[in-house]
């Protein structure tokens, strides 16, 4: 169906300037997989009747891009284990070719990718950034919990043979995938996908220490940078990640540095749970109830929350990886990546 364009009458813009573009999705808050940076291995996951349905997860994605919303990213959770999330795609899908929407992108552990790469494809989703944080099965197996590695590579081939290009995420764990960056640098150079580093944040109660793994990106790429040509490029996406081509390898290369530099004041994001709740900023706790919202006053309710969303979002995060409790209590699956 049509919707109105809104975009330039009623664009949505903060207190701070700031427009929002850019809406990230969370389709569900379980996963199969338990990474220990993410989740603590038993979590207690979202009772079903507080989760948005696919229809009204259409809605809300309509609302923003009414708003001006150009790129919306469909995450978790792990979004694909919620069953019909292709369907939501395509229903998403549809503003693509209106032109209404530029982009639209999944975040996915890819267990599941082989099954459904071919009708991501078809959804208009043209690229998915997948997490792979090693390419050894026993340290794949111990960051996730339970995960098997030849299950994601073969839903990141699945992807490829579909025509999706492919990001890889690769959360930088001290101690335990240091010494992968370099290899994970050429293999991804060798297959054609574009690599992204993360450092940990702190979000949410998880067992061990995450300042134990906490390996600050501001140093590997100083030890990048004796080794390789780093070519910075000027793009930005509004977030906290910064690109390289790496001349030597033929590769782009991004940064996901929160803690060691704050990327705030070029913001263009508000990220949606799978309850309907609307967090302005990943690292505070203040949300609005877009699902009450909705189903008492409709969909004229749900653009009216828009706004008052937009005079909440705040000016900055205040994450610090060494303070004693996590920055905020919910998981990044809640939020979504
Ligand atoms: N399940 C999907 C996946 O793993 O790609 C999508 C959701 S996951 C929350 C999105 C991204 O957030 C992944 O790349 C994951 O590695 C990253 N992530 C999760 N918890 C994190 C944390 N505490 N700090 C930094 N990155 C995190
Ligand atoms: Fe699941 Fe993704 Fe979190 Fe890993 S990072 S536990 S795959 S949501």
């Amino acid at each position: 169906m049509a919707i109105p364009d809104m975009s330039a009458a009623r664009p949505l813009a903060d207190r701070f300037g700031r427009q929002v573009t850019y809406l990230r999705l969370s389709v569900t808050d379980r996963c199969d997989l338990r990474c220990r940076y993410c989740m603590a291995e038993k979590m207690e996951f979202l009772p079903r009747r507080e989760v948005l349905s696919l229809e009204e997860m259409r809605d809300i994605a309509e609302a923003f891009i009414a708003r001006g919303v150009r790129r919306i990213r469909l995450t978790g959770g792990e979004p694909l284990v919620r069953r019909g999330v292709t369907g939501l795609a395509r229903m998403i899908g549809r503003h693509l070719e209106s032109g209404m929407l530029d982009e639209l992108t999944m975040t996915t552990n890819a267990t599941r990718l082989a099954d459904h790469a071919a009708e991501l494809a078809d959804s208009g989703i043209r690229r998915v950034n997948v997490s792979l944080d090693t390419r050894h099965a026993e340290t794949f197996r111990h960051i996730t919990r339970w995960g098997d590695l030849d299950r994601t590579l073969e839903g990141i081939a699945a992807a490829r043979a579909a025509g999706l290009r492919v990001k890889i995420n690769m959360v930088a764990l001290r101690g335990l995938n240091d010494s992968e960056i370099v290899p994970m640098m050429r293999w991804c150079a060798s297959e054609g996908h574009d690599l992204t580093l993360i450092e940990t944040m702190p979000l949410g109660q998880v067992e061990g220490d995450r300042q134990d793994r906490y390996l600050p990106l501001d140093a590997v790429q100083r030890e990048l940078e004796d080794r390789f040509t780093l070519i910075p490029l000027i793009e930005r996406t509004g977030g906290p990640a910064r690109y390289w081509r790496i001349e030597e390898l033929g590769l782009r290369l991004g940064l996901i540095t929160p803690l060691t530099n704050n990327f705030c004041a070029g913001c263009n994001r508000v990220r949606v749970t799978a309850s309907g709740k609307i967090y302005m900023c990943l690292g505070h706790d203040d949300h609005l109830d877009l699902k009450s919202a909705l189903r008492t006053g409709g969909r004229e309710a749900l653009d009216g929350l828009l706004d008052e969303a937009m005079a909440l979002k705040p000016e900055r995060h205040q994450f610090a990886i060494h303070a004693a409790e996590p920055a905020v209590k919910r998981h990044m699956s809640v939020t979504g990546g």
